[in-house]
This record gives structure tokens, C-alpha cells and sequence, in this order.
């Protein structure tokens, strides 16, 4: 992709804010009905992501490339479909493509990273490659370094768990009252038995002492209203964990981040990884392909973006980097998303194609196991043996779900419509459309994983003689 640029069109501030976890349809200037249902608490206003989307694009119809954190990010960060940048599993390969704080760091542009999960988005996976300065659960700090470099070109990446469960409080650090207090409010209300031993130790970060006691005493209680199927509860927990995460820690930090936004020149791209979801066949997140996992809301912002704007046309995960590479210095990859227009997103994307998958190791314990050794060992070690139970493909209206069994034998299928902001059953037979998407999917998994990140040398000659020439490659 060559397009000719004029740097005044560029953006020298790149600000991405990740919020893990958040369903597409709770924002409540584009949708209420899912936390209204299970809001305690008058009603349920996100009014600082209203602000944005009001003032901003909205993107109603963005795919996530996986229901878990790992992989959804590596597809954000480096334009490719984890097929082919490596990270389709939850923790089991590095990236195998550049990513955008590579692709910004070529350029000299600084580069910022704040994480809450430093274990998935962290060394191990590669996520850390090209970040001048990384933070752990620190966006005060991470913001005044954006403030102390704000006359370089900077790109720089906040992401919150608290959104996550436990929900609502991510540690201690950020509501140590109201934590423990909801943990013991929670144990006696459900009448709750703590497991002597604990069998999911998995973390997304470095807990300890009281932390990961409240940690691990909040994975039993939503094990158990799990098991009761009582999803009603779950689903109440998640909506006022956002209400809580939204009032208590992210307003205002999101307030600044929109001030600095409004005096500089700077896009603002705010999303979530993948959504939540409590059914038989979904655990949250991480086992599902359902909409209301892959359906993640994405907001841009920014001088020069459509204001009040809704695209329900159909976009992925992937197309992020390609449109911030339309936008500012950051070098060029060879990506599988394609760009779009921010000011005119309409008429910019056309028709698109977008795949999901889960690839399942086999319980926790041996991917808490795996994770403990290559956390101590401080490098990958062999990965470990997975295999493709779900996946989801979209394509214009249709979307097709299928699951497998261990054999790789298929044993669900399921066709819906799509409205552009959720899925509906669909009524007819639909023969064409489900052949047409089966192919999709048979051509998707024939992308082989490339781990090359390398540009050739005659490549790199011919990108520099285009640079020369005023041309962004
Ligand atoms: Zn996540």
C-alpha cells in the first residue's frame, strides 16, 4: 500500500486506551438495554465515553480476532491476523510480526506502554518489543511521560484491566476498602465455600499477599454462580464493575487524556480487546466466539475525525494499525488490515471479512504450569500442543459459528444475520451465503505463520529510494 502524504495531515500523537473486557453494547449513547437489565443502581450512564463517541466515530460493527486478551492485542498492535503474527493461543508464542511500537520506533517516534496485565501484555509474548517506557498499573505515570515527550512524535498505549474480573477493582491499589469489602458482601450473600485448593491460578499480573487472596477468593465465587448457572448475577457483577472501574478510576484519567487530545495534534483510539459473556457455552470470555465477545466497541477522536458519527459497516481489529499508519510517521509492514478513512469513514471500507478462533491447550493447570515456567525461565520454551475448538467468520450480513471436538470433528454449526450492531437467528436456509463463508474459512486457515520480521535488504533500498521520494510505504 503506497499513498503519497502530506506530513501536515499527520498526527504527531498516537493514543491508544484499551479497555479490557468492555462489551460493545455498554456504552450507553449507542446502547443501554444489556446493563439496564442488570444495573443496581438508578441507571447506567458511561458519560465519558458518551462524550467521546458524541464527539467522535463510533464504530459499532469491529470484530475482535479472539475472545482472549494475548491474541486480541497482538492482532491490534500489528495490523496481522494471529495466524500469521503468531499469537492465536492464549500464552504460547511470542509475535512473530512488527508491531506498532516497532513500526513507531523505526521512525524515531517515543513510545509509551501501560499495562495492568503485565504477564499477558509483557515480555514473555513480545509485547514489550519497541517500548522506550513500559508501566505496570501506573496511567498517572505513564500520562506525565506522554506530558514530558509531548514535542516529540509519541504513540502511546494505556490499558486497564479493571473492567476484568475481579470486577470492577483490577487490586487492592485502586479500592482497598471497597475490595475486600465486596469479596465478603459477595461470600455471604451467595453463600459461598471457599476450595481448600485452588485449581485456576492462572494471572494476568504480579499479585501477592491479600491481592491474590481476593483474587483467587473471586474466581470461586464466580466458579460457583457459574455452576449454578446463575448468570443473572454474573452478568450484574460485570455491569457494576464498570460503573464502579468507570467512576473510580477511569473518568478522570480519560478527562485528561481528552484535554491533552483537544490542545495538541493527536488521534485518540479507544477499544476493548473482547467483550464478556455468561452462557453455557461461554466462561466469560475466553472459551466463546459468541457476539457479545467478539463485538468490541472502538471510538476514535480527534481533530479531523467525523464527529457524532456510527459505522455500522463491518471493521476488525486488524485495520487499526493500517489507519494509524495512514495517519502519522510510523514505518510500514506488510499488514492484513486495511485502512480507513477518518474523515469520511463511510464511504471507506467497504466490504470486509473477519475471523475469530479459540485454540484450547486442555485444563488451567497446565497452562498455569506452562505460564510459571516460561515466567521463570524468562524465555519461551516449546510450545504447547493446541487445538482449533471454535471459530466464527463475517462476512457483509452473515456470520458463521462452528465447533469442534477434540478429533477435530465438526459437532456445532450455527448461521446468523447481521444487523451491524448485533446477530439475529437467521430464519431461512441460506446455502449460498453459509458455502461462501465455509470457504472464507478454509482459505484463513491455510495462512501459514510466518516468523519473519526482517526486511530484506533490496526491500529496504527500494522503501528508503520511496521515502526519498515523499512516499509513505
Ligand atoms: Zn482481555
Amino acid at each position: 500500500m503506497i499513498r503519497k502524504k502530506n506530513d501536515s495531515q499527520l498526527y504527531q500523537h498516537i493514543i491508544l486506551v484499551s479497555l479490557d473486557s468492555l462489551r460493545s453494547d455498554c456504552i450507553t449513547a449507542v446502547n443501554s438495554d444489556f446493563p439496564n437489565r442488570f444495573y443496581r443502581g438508578g441507571k447506567f450512564k458511561t458519560v465519558m465515553l458518551d462524550y467521546l463517541v458524541r464527539r467522535g466515530t463510533y464504530f459499532s460493527n469491529c470484530i475482535s480476532a479472539a475472545p482472549y486478551t494475548s491474541a486480541s492485542h497482538a492482532a491490534y498492535f500489528t495490523g496481522c491476523w494471529p495466524r500469521r503474527n503468531g499469537v492465536y493461543e492464549f500464552f504460547n508464542r511470542r509475535i512473530g510480526r512488527p508491531t506498532l511500537f516497532e513500526l513507531a520506533q523505526r521512525e524515531n517516534i517515543y513510545t509509551i506502554f501501560q499495562t495492568d496485565f503485565p504477564i499477558i501484555l509483557g515480555d514473555s509474548l513480545g509485547f514489550s518489543r519497541g517500548v522506550n517506557k513500559y508501566f505496570i498499573e501506573s496511567e498517572s505515570a505513564a500520562f506525565s511521560e506522554l506530558i514530558r515527550r509531548q514535542n516529540r512524535d509519541t504513540v502511546s498505549f494505556f490499558h486497564f484491566g479493571g473492567i476484568h474480573y475481579p470486577y470492577g477493582f483490577h487490586k487492592l491499589k485502586f479500592a482497598k476498602v471497597d475490595f475486600p469489602k465486596k469479596v465478603r458482601e459477595l461470600e455471604s450473600k451467595f453463600n459461598i465455600k471457599q476450595a481448600e485448593v485452588y485449581t485456576d491460578m492462572l494471572d494476568e499480573s504480579y499479585r501477592e499477599g491479600e491481592d491474590r487472596e481476593l483474587l483467587l477468593k473471586y474466581k470461586t465465587i464466580i466458579d460457583t454462580l457459574y455452576s449454578r448457572g446463575d448468570y443473572k448475577s454474573l452478568h450484574q457483577l460485570y455491569v457494576n464493575g464498570i460503573d464502579y472501574f468507570l467512576k473510580h478510576r477511569f473518568n478522570r484519567f480519560i478527562g485528561r487524556v481528552i484535554d491533552f487530545v483537544d490542545h495538541t495534534n493527536s488521534l485518540l483510539i479507544v477499544f476493548a480487546d473482547h467483550g464478556e459473556n455468561w452462557a453455557p457455552d461461554s466462561r466469560g470470555h475466553s472459551n466463546a466466539i459468541n457476539d457479545s465477545v467478539l463485538r468490541v466497541p472502538i471510538i476514535m477522536y480527534g481533530n479531523g475525525v467525523r464527529k457524532n458519527m456510527v459505522i455500522t459497516d463491518l471493521i476488525r481489529t486488524i485495520d487499526v494499525v493500517p489507519t494509524i499508519h495512514q495517519y502519522s510517521k510510523i514505518a510500514s509492514a506488510d499488514f492484513d488490515g486495511l485502512p480507513i478513512n477518518l474523515a469520511n469513514p463511510k464511504d471507506s471500507i467497504g466490504f470486509r471479512e473477519a475471523f475469530a478462533q479459540v485454540w484450547r491447550v486442555g485444563d488451567r493447570m497446565k497452562i498455569y504450569k506452562h505460564q510459571q515456567h516460561i515466567l521463570k525461565s524468562k524465555k519461551m520454551i516449546r510450545p504447547l500442543a493446541t487445538r482449533l475448538e471454535k471459530e466464527a467468520v463475517y462476512y457483509g450480513r452473515c456470520v458463521l459459528n462452528r465447533e469442534y471436538s477434540k478429533d477435530g470433528v465438526l459437532v456445532g454449526e450455527n448461521f446468523y444475520k447481521n444487523t451491524g450492531k448485533r446477530l439475529i437467528v437467521a430464519k431461512k436456509n441460506f446455502s449460498k451465503e453459509k458455502t461462501n463463508l465455509k470457504n472464507r474459512l478454509k482459505k484463513y486457515n491455510q495462512i501459514k505463520y510466518n516468523n519473519s520480521q526482517k526486511i530484506n535488504k533490496v526491500n529496504q533500498s527500494i522503501i528508503n529510494d520511496l521515502h526519498a521520494l515523499g512516499y509513505r510505504v
